[in-house]
């Protein structure tokens, strides 16, 4: 790895270790998570100037109103996805700068990763390059549509959040299939875990979070 991908001082490998610590003193069990998380450089994906706080366990802005999600979030929503087996094909609504994407692409077969900001599509699919992660298709476009060209998922993970599960995306989700996705408005967000049943869906809510809101059209 080149110096810029290992990191040094704060984007050192010893401060990504005291991330995966911190990681399992929150609850975070799949060593599976833990061990993508320890080897895939965060602060790559950030401006230079906040790359020395990468590894701090909080959201960062990344541009145009947005944030990248905090490191525990990242590894809750990847294990309550992967928790009942491996998925082949992964669609992730909100790319962002992704991090979340390079995490879920090391883990699943295929992500098909939708965004309706350009700028930040473009800067996430650099990084994934920059990481050699080829797995990902990337789609500019309102995520509420979801993906239907590569319909059904036996995985969806929602980045931004929703007052109401998009109707879309429960058509697009295989019979077994999961969904992790924070719902309800800022201030009062839960995440929350459905599973596509043969012929319902059943949900579990899984914890509070605070996301920033799921927003419809494209820029
Ligand atoms: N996992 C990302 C999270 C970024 S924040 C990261 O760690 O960087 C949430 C992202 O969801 C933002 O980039 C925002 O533009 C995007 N977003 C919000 N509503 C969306 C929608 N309807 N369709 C696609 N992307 C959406």
């Amino acid at each position: 790895m080149n110096q810029t991908l290992q990191g040094i001082g704060m984007t050192s490998r010893r401060t990504r270790e005291r991330m995966i610590n911190r990681l399992s003193e929150q609850g975070i069990i799949s060593n599976k998570v833990l061990d993508v998380m320890r080897n895939t450089p965060r602060h790559i994906f950030m401006d230079e100037a906040l790359a020395s706080r990468a590894y701090e366990d909080t959201a960062l802005p990344i541009g145009h109103n947005q944030t990248i999600s905090q490191p525990y979030i990242v590894a809750k929503m990847t294990e309550l996805l992967l928790e009942r087996g491996p998925l082949e094909n992964v669609l992730e609504i909100g790319t962002g700068c992704g991090y979340q994407t390079a995490i879920l692409a090391q883990l699943v077969d295929r992500v098909y990763s939708v965004e309706r900001i350009l700028a930040l599509q473009r800067k996430a699919k650099g990084h994934l390059w920059e990481l050699k992660l080829k797995n990902v298709s990337y789609l500019h476009s309102d995520g509420g549509w979801g993906w239907p060209d590569y319909a059904p998922f036996d995985g969806i993970l929602v980045s931004a959040a929703p007052s109401e599960v998009p109707e879309m995306l429960l058509q697009q989700m295989a019979v077994g299939g999961v969904m992790v996705i924070p719902i309800g408005k800022c201030g009062s967000q839960e995440l929350q875990r459905i599973t596509r049943t043969e012929n319902s869906y059943e949900f579990e809510k899984v914890e509070p979070v605070s996301f920033v809101p799921f927003l419809s059209g494209r820029e």
